[in-house]
């Protein structure tokens, strides 16, 4: 595996690569690896010749009193896992790399951004919209790979790459979890002991929440009881939107998505399923 920290060397490998007809994959992360991205990586390894992980956290993406400087960064880590996982690139540019000079053009994300992570994390969508069409121009990637996990994020940039012909295709990873059902996420070490015991609980709102949804009830209220009782953070949102639009009236697919703030930690996680039939 290379490591490249310069986006000069990354067009070098990705013009070597596009001259040799090769596909390439792209999984965009901001390390502190765990088995959800290297879920993507291994996809992504099966289904293209050459495959870039890139690793970079992203500033615009974080607002001012989130968790941008102690976010967990261990390189050598992620280097050596990348690896094993069977990625061709590490791409690790430096935030001055990344953003030279400040952008005279933002782009903001639409309306699925004005609900959920979107209310409470102003502007974390378009600094994601920022950072990705970064990559995907300089990967020249023929496939994307983003996480359910972040279902918001997925269903906006599935959007974006639609609405501006973006020439790639998203694919969508399952959540991986721990044993007990917790989501991998890289802010789970910021969880105190007690608090990743109380954890697991989110996933079991989700599926309570679903179980009522297709008894006909509203599932919001009992999971917010269910949480209050069961945990000592404090409900972000607990939100039911048709999926991947998330908003108007739900059709086929409906997305239940939870954010609870810990003490340290603010997790989130969500169910997307079929609103008729089994699933
Ligand atoms: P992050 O490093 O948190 O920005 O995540 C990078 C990618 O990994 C995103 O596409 C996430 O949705 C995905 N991801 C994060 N956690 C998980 C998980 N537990 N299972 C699957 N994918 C995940």
């Amino acid at each position: 595996m290379k490591t490249i920290t310069t986006i000069d060397e990354l067009k070098k490998w990705v013009r070597k690569k596009k001259h040799a007809n090769a596909s390439i994959g792209l999984v965009p992360t901001m390390g502190a690896l765990h088995d959800g991205h290297l879920s993507l990586l291994k996809k992504a390894r099966k289904e293209n010749d050459a495959v870039v992980m890139s690793l970079f956290v992203n500033p615009a993406q974080f607002g001012p009193d989130e968790d941008f400087d102690r976010y967990p960064r261990d390189f050598d880590r992620d280097h050596g896992l990348a690896e094993a996982a069977g990625a061709d690139v590490l791409f690790a540019p430096t935030t001055e790399e990344m953003y030279p000079t400040q952008s005279r053009i933002a782009i903001h994300a639409g309306e699925q951004a004005q609900v959920m992570c979107g209310v409470s994390r102003p502007g974390h969508f378009d600094g994601v919209l920022k950072v990705v069409t970064k990559l995907f121009h300089l990967t020249e990637a023929d496939r994307a790979y983003f996480g359910q996990k972040d279902a918001q994020q997925l269903a906006i940039i599935e959007a974006f790459v639609r609405d501006y012909d973006f020439p790639l295709t998203i694919v969508r990873g399952e959540t991986v979890r721990e044993e007990d059902g917790l989501a991998k996420s890289s802010r789970n070490v910021y969880l105190t002991e007690t608090e990743r015991m109380e954890a697991p609980h989110l996933q079991k709102a989700l599926q309570l929440g679903t179980a009522l949804y297709r008894e006909g009830k509203d599932p919001i209220p009992e999971m917010t009881d269910y949480i209050q009782h069961h945990t000592s953070g404090k409900i972000d949102y607990i939100e039911l939107h048709s999926f991947p639009d998330l908003h108007g009236p739900i059709t086929n697919e409906a997305a239940l998505a939870i954010a609870v703030q810990f003490g340290g930690a603010r997790l989130i996680d969500n169910t997307i399923f079929k609103t008729k039939g089994p699933n």
